[in-house]
């Protein structure tokens, strides 16, 4: 079966937003086995609409559409899927009684336009909109499944998987399962050189590789009748990589987002440790990033941002000759940053940044991008020194990130 997402929206055209819904639905799709061929994205106009929704129908199985489905003039999602497929629209009385009862429940009173939104296809099965105004519908015909979905993604998400995932389900009978293994540490020709065995392996179980931002993922996926069938496959390899990649995985996750402060939020609050940081170039990134974790206050009792050198002398301890000696971005400022915060606040993991984001500030000896990271415990303070590239956020999100990384493996090795 083959599925195709055809987002409408004149906003997407112009940038205003990022098509979102697809990705959601792309990952819903695929775990039913459903091969998603294509994605179209379209504005509010009829013409080009009706062309996107033929050559959809043309060559997909499945058309899902979203957005389009408001009370406005431009919303003409279900006009045109009707007109394509030859059907007449007709009004729904229960529709637009709950779409009234909508608004009474908020307290204001109902425009007449919102008529519009409960008028559906003849033959349509209407999808109530349990989170707004717009319902949904789905239309089969000559083989065909068109799906129309409200454009907000908590509204989309919500009627996609209550009342079309589990119709497909039925439908496929099968089911495709991914877990994603996430690693830092390793670049991805590395970890492609390492898992080519999996990789190349035309089994029954796939993985590929796929990189984002500073780090490497591997995604491992296989088929079965149903979702434990197909993990059952899956982990057997998810076992064998995490034991070859060893403490360069920091994760095994069911969807391919999820992150660092995570990992390292739960091996400081598992192992009882504490943790506080002294951000020059991060200027806070990686406290907020551990902040992000759910529980962390049990780990992190304090987070400066010493940007000056005074700071860094009045927080961290470090000592003014080591400044005037080898300046604020260099090995031996971040050690003292990390050493001198450890013995002021008795964290057992301090962590230290910095570095030269740039664009400006740049020298022969100390180019843009030139990072010290540095990680004090009980075993003593690592300093890694990185050289890195691109944007000032770029630069302050690969320091962060490696930072994270850093105080993951300290809590992994205290
Ligand atoms: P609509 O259903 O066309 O009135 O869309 C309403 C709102 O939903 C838009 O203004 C966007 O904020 C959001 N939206 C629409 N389409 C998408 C999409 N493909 N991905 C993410 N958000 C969307
Ligand atoms: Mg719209």
């Amino acid at each position: 079966m083959i599925a195709e997402i055809v987002a409408i929206g004149t906003e997407l055209l112009m940038g205003q937003i990022l098509d979102t819904d697809a990705q959601y639905l792309s990952r819903r799709l695929q775990s039913l086995g459903i091969s998603v061929y294509y994605h179209q994205a379209v504005g509010d106009n009829p013409e080009r609409m009706r062309d996107t929704l033929a050559l959809a129908l043309s060559r997909s199985d499945v058309v899902i559409t979203t957005g389009g489905l408001g009370p406005t003039q431009d919303d003409i999602s279900k006009e045109m899927a009707a007109q394509l497929l030859g059907l007449e629209m007709k009004f729904d009385e229960d529709s637009w009684q709950a779409i009234r009862s909508y608004f009474d429940r908020l307290g204001r009173s109902c425009p007449e336009n919102n008529k519009r939104q409960a008028m559906f296809a003849e033959g349509a099965v209407i999808l109530p909109n349990h989170c707004g105004t717009a319902p949904g519908c789905l239309i089969e015909k000559d083989g065909k499944m068109v799906v129309q979905l409200p454009g907000p993604p908590h509204e989309m998400a919500e009627m996609f998987d209550k009342q079309v995932y589990p119709r497909l389900a039925e439908m496929t009978g099968g089911c495709i399962a991914s877990r994603y293994i996430r690693i830092y540490g390793l670049g991805e020709s590395q970890v492609a050189q390492m898992c080519a065995k999996w990789i190349e392996s035309d089994g029954e179980v796939t993985v590929a590789p796929y990189c984002s931002l500073g780090e490497c993922q591997l995604r491992v996926t296989a088929r079965g009748g149903s979702e434990h069938e197909a993990l059952e496959k899956v982990y057997p390899v998810v076992r064998e990589i995490e034991a070859l990649l060893g403490e360069n995985v920091y994760a095994v996750l069911d969807t391919p987002s999820g992150s660092m402060e995570e990992a390292a939020g739960r091996e400081l609050t598992a192992k009882g440790l504490t943790v506080a940081t002294a951000e020059s170039c991060t200027g806070g990134l990686v406290a907020a990033r551990l902040v992000n974790y759910p529980g962390i206050s049990s780990a992190l009792g304090e987070a400066h941002v010493t940007y000056a050198n005074e700071a860094k002398i009045k927080y961290c301890g470090v000592k003014p000759e080591t400044l005037e000696a080898y300046g604020a971005v260099s090995e031996q400022t971040a050690r003292e940053m990390a050493q001198g915060l450890r013995e002021n606040s008795g964290a057992d993991i301090v962590l230290a940044t910095t570095g030269i984001a740039g664009p400006g500030g740049g020298t022969k000896e100390k180019p843009v991008g030139l990072v010290y990271v540095a990680c004090a415990d009980k075993n003593g303070v690592r300093v890694e020194k990185l050289q890195l590239s691109g944007s000032r956020e770029r630069i302050r999100n690969l320091s962060a990130l490696r930072a994270l990384d850093m105080i993951r493996r300290a809590a992994i090795n205290a």
